[in-house]
């Protein structure tokens, strides 16, 4: 039993349709603790660099035109085995496959517009906060 942080985002789909609020609400009631959270539009190098790890594969333009496409809300969150605890109750990738009860299968559109990003490792999920947070924003 750890105690770790990991790295969200409430994607511009869910955005732009009001679950922000609702997917927080959810965060919390699975006993998360946010962090830090700041709400920000990506610029096209930013999400370029964000999402470089998939850089080769087909989706990746249409993916940072996503990203780019309006607000996003970034949060560091923390609870017990945050990285593989977020990753579960996100569900998987295409809201279609996702299980009942899951973010992506509640506010999912389809396998692009999927309403949350969730870091896949604990080294992941450090580079990605100090990506988007300061070490003071960090600090809670
Ligand atoms: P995850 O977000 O579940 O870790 P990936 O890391 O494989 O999924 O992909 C990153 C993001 O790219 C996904 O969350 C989704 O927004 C988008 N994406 C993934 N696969 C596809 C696809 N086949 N077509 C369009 N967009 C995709
Ligand atoms: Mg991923």
């Amino acid at each position: 039993m750890t105690i770790q942080k990991t790295l969200s985002i409430i994607k511009p789909d869910a955005m732009k349709l009001k679950y922000s609020g609702k997917i927080i609400d959810f965060i919390e009631d699975k006993g998360f603790s946010v962090i830090a959270q700041k709400k920000i539009v990506l610029t096209k190098s930013q999400a370029e660099a964000f999402y470089s790890v998939h850089k080769e594969r087909p989706f990746f333009y249409e993916l940072v035109d996503f990203m780019i496409s309006g607000p996003i809300l970034v949060q560091i969150i923390e609870a017990k085995d945050a990285v593989s605890f977020y990753r579960e109750i996100m569900g998987s990738t295409n809201p279609e496959e996702a299980e009942e009860g899951t973010i992506r299968k509640l506010y999912g559109t389809n396998i692009q517009c999927n309403a949350v990003h969730g870091s896949d490792s604990i080294e992941n999920a450090n580079i990605e906060a100090s990506f988007f947070f300061s070490k003071l924003e960090m600090i809670i």
